[in-house]
């Protein structure tokens, strides 16, 4: 086998979806798995369409997916340049080729003709298809047509027959000549089509499999009509599964998130993401693990283990393996992912400082096993960041606290004795509890659910071992948002509860 090559080849005219993105991935799995090549191509040749901001926005969003490209155009490479918009020489002199071996023609006629054939044949029950009336004139006719500047496209004369392939993925595949047409290589304001520039490409790329979403598949035939035409070996093909919706309709932005942007908006960690993606359509050999690391995808991942049939997108499933990856982060790394999370929510400043940031660390090791996203974090760290006194007393679930006679008397045994410890820390507020105990008689629940209220405002959260220090440390630091120590937070209390 000739060294793979393949290649991901996006239109830069939007934001990634998980689609595109799936697609991309099992490229780059391939080419690592084959020890190959993985080559970006932007497809800009819809001027309309393009936008360089997309296209920047793409190379950052597949980096942070995490896929390297061994070309591309931010790279270059043996067969740059890489946008199609700077390949349009290449497409003008290779549709030249063509016309003289009479495998394509020049097409004078007018949207207006065309469309009135279309109708007509709409009308008949049939499929509409280009009748080749230009495929008879004269070249020399031709030439002097264009010559005198009349607009012309550039058709292929696609001869009748059947064109098949043996799909990578969907086995042996074959579509009739009848359902094409001469179809269109270049538009007559000289931009050349999708299934003109791609064949161009992959074959000037050395590609050696084309892997790419099943919408395509209609287009290998035209694609293959190319090769056939130019005398090229065709590369090997695979076409990959739509991903539906839960519901099985097409996944869409009506389903939730579904840009590369919107999970990395959301919190979702790049390698669960991949690893997620890498189980949409594909599955390792034994067929349950779900746990993957990049080496071992690449080392397991073949087109025969993917399906056919359409994947379901589980968003569930997504964050459960999220959860995983969140637990097995480093907490460096995760501190800083966290910060335009809190910034967003009006608690830190962004960049956050070293400190800020070790910090951060106890914070996640405290509220991270109830996270899917780290876009949940905000709401996870509200009462270490939001701390109100007055809505303790006013909540529904926490007022009993104030007013249970029990409670007021731990609470009122247990603030004097707190505010006068200096660099208070875990083992210190524990003694202090157990003196606690032993004046009030009130152990267990009794004794500290009325002290995680009062100092945290909520009936249920992390332990206050880890709670404590996190206020302690954090009440030092200069954030956007103060954040209360225990003695801020035990004063406030008593004065709003009538306890001093
Ligand atoms: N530019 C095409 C797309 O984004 C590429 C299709 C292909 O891989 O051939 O759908």
């Amino acid at each position: 086998m000739p060294k793979v090559r393949v290649r991901f080849a996006p239109s830069p005219t939007g934001y990634v979806h998980v689609g595109n993105a799936r697609t991309a991935l099992f490229n780059w799995l391939f080419a690592r798995h084959h020890g190959g090549a993985f080559i970006l191509r932007i497809e800009d040749t819809d001027v309309e369409r393009s936008k360089e901001e997309y296209e920047r926005q793409l190379l950052e969003d597949l980096r942070w997916f995490g896929l390297d490209w061994d070309e591309g155009p931010d790279k270059g490479g043996p067969f740059a340049p890489y946008r199609q918009s700077e390949r349009l020489d290449l497409y003008r002199r290779h549709a030249m080729q063509l016309i003289d071996a009479r495998h394509a023609y020049y097409c004078f006629c007018s949207p207006e003709q065309l469309e009135a054939e279309r109708q007509a044949a709409l009308k008949a029950g049939q499929q509409p298809r280009y009748s080749g009336r230009c495929r008879t004139r004269p070249r020399e006719e031709a030439a002097r047509k264009v010559a005198a500047g009349e607009p012309a496209a550039i058709r292929l004369q696609v001869p009748e027959g059947v064109f098949d392939w043996n799909d990578l993925v969907h086995g042996p595949t074959t579509f009739s000549s009848e359902v094409m047409g001469d179809f269109i290589l270049v538009r007559s304001d000289g931009q050349p089509t999708y299934n003109y520039s791609v064949v161009i490409d992959d074959h000037l790329m050395e590609i050696t499999h084309v892997i790419r979403g099943d919408d395509h598949i209609s287009n290998t035939p035209r694609q293959l009509a190319l090769y056939q035409a130019f005398g090229w070996q065709r590369p090997e093909f695979a076409h990959l599964s739509t991903i539906l919706g839960p519901d099985r309709a097409r996944l869409s932005k009506r389903h939730g998130a579904t840009s590369l942007q919107n999970f990395r908006e959301m919190g979702i960690l790049p390698e669960a993401l991949r690893n997620y993606l890498a189980l949409l359509g594909w599955s390792a050999a034994d067929g349950v693990t779900e746990i993957f690391s990049d080496q071992e995808l690449i080392r397991q991942f073949s087109l025969e283990r993917v399906i056919k049939s359409p994947a379901v997108f589980d968003q569930e499933k997504l964050n459960w393996m999220n959860r995983h990856y969140l637990k097995e982060a480093r907490r460096r790394k995760l501190a800083e992912l966290s910060v335009p999370f809190l910034a967003q929510a009006g608690y830190l400043e962004e960049p956050a400082d070293e400190r800020t940031l070790g910090w951060l660390e106890r914070v996640l090791d405290a509220v991270l096993k109830n996270l899917d996203t780290l876009s949940q974090l905000p709401a996870a760290v509200r009462l270490i960041f939001e701390y109100d006194a007055e809505g303790v007393l006013r909540g529904d679930e926490t007022r009993h606290v104030a007013e249970n006679a029990g409670s007021r008397d731990v609470l009122k045994a247990l603030i004097p004795k707190l505010l006068e410890v200096r660099d208070l820390n875990y083992e210190r507020f524990r003694t202090i509890a157990k003196a606690v105990q032993k004046e009030t008689g009130k152990k267990g629940k009794d004794l500290f659910h009325p002290i995680r209220v009062a100092l945290t405002g909520a009936i249920s959260g992390p332990e206050l071992e880890k709670l404590i220090p996190i206020f302690e440390e954090g009440s030092k630091l200069p954030l956007r948002r103060h954040v209360k120590s225990v003695a801020e937070r035990l004063r406030e209390f008593a004065a709003a509860a009538g306890l001093s």
